[in-house]
């Protein structure tokens, strides 16, 4: 455990702490600091006393444990929030960021539409998935590189940047040469080996939480990116498998503040997978913005009626301009831009 002490304190004070930590069962190492000295406690945690009863002494500043499993994600490691740059916008930074578009790329116009449509109403990266991950082998499966293609073609009318997904270890450079946002799915989030090639292409990665994955294992998915030195990722809930039926997925809002506190990585929420449901996903924008999310990622189909994948879940094109009028006063409440 790393014990912080409070800069200015007393030597009575800190030999208070440095006894109570003995008295547990524990060996103090101390390191003195310019202005705080930091205590390293040594011990077994399994049959010593917990420190963390030590936060709430007034001299302490915080106690930590020195070993979790996760490193470069966390933010012990680094402290500071990390902001990733997509096409000179900030992910993690002051400006609240909206990633939105089809769930497939179907065809031009589509595509086109909804591109012009987001734009104008505020997006500043465009989804679209052009290889899909489908419950089912019979339904549509994605146009492939004829999709990313269509996705460059956008880009260049409209200048957003691109998020889409990447499926499969053989199309890693195919991919990585269209996106500007890697996205690994939530049925791909435990695939280390996809993770390890997504990370070395150097692109930003937004990796999803699997279907029923423990945040500490999410943080360790991640870890697989950094520790492949690609610094760029951030984390996207959209909804765990539960019991509930009334929702396709239980979108997990609670992430956002355990994923900010323990990781210094951007936050993402999706709340069209996250539900499946598109009345309900303007409330839940709201509440990611309001709880301290970096970036949404909505869908949204000019005709989600006649949609290929995802129909229920997508909004309209005028569904997606209320849905960016209503988040402004909540992203301005939390400070942000
Ligand atoms: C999607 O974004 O369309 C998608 C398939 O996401 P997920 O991996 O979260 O299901
Ligand atoms: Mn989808």
């Amino acid at each position: 455990m790393i014990v912080v002490l409070k800069p200015n304190i007393s030597k009575k004070q800190e030999s208070a702490v440095l006894k109570e930590i003995r008295k547990l069962g524990y060996k103090p190492h101390i390191i003195r600091g310019v202005e705080r000295i930091v205590i390293g406690a040594i011990g077994d945690e399994r049959t010593h006393h917990t420190l963390e009863t030590l936060a709430v002494w007034p001299q302490v500043e915080s106690v930590m444990p020195v070993q979790k499993r996760f490193k470069l994600v966390s933010r012990e490691w680094h402290p500071a929030n990390s902001t990733i740059d997509v096409r000179g916008h900030q992910i993690g930074g002051k400006k609240f960021q909206v990633m939105a578009g089809p769930c497939s790329v179907e065809n031009e116009k589509q595509l086109m539409t909804t591109a012009r449509a987001v734009k104008a109403a505020g997006a500043t990266i465009l989804r679209g998935g052009a290889f899909k991950p489908r419950t089912s082998p019979y339904e549509f499966q994605g146009l492939g590189e004829k999709g990313l293609k269509l996705l460059d073609k956008a880009r260049r009318e409209t200048g957003l940047a691109i998020i889409t997904e990447l499926l499969a270890e053989e199309h890693i450079d195919l991919v990585a040469e269209y996106a500007d946002i890697i996205q690994i799915g939530t049925r791909n989030a435990q695939n280390f080996q996809l993770l390890i090639g997504a990370a070395k292409t150097g692109k930003p990665i937004l990796l999803k939480r699997g279907l029923a994955m423990r945040i500490e294992e999410w943080l360790l998915a991640g870890e697989y990116i950094l520790a492949h030195e690609n610094p760029n990722l951030m984390f996207c809930e959209r909804g765990i498998r539960t019991f509930e039926t009334y929702t396709r997925n239980t979108l997990d809002l609670s992430t956002i503040p355990i994923i900010k506190n323990e990781s210094h990585c951007p936050m993402v929420i999706d709340p069209s997978q996250g539900c499946g449901r598109s009345d309900l996903v303007i409330a839940l924008c709201k509440g990611a913005v309001a709880m301290g999310a970096d970036a949404l990622l909505v869908e949204v189909h000019p005709n989600p009626a006649e949609a290929w994948s995802d129909g229920a879940q997508q909004v309209t094109l005028g569904g997606f301009v209320k849905l960016m009028e209503e988040i402004k006063p909540i992203i301005a409440a939390v400070g942000r831009e």
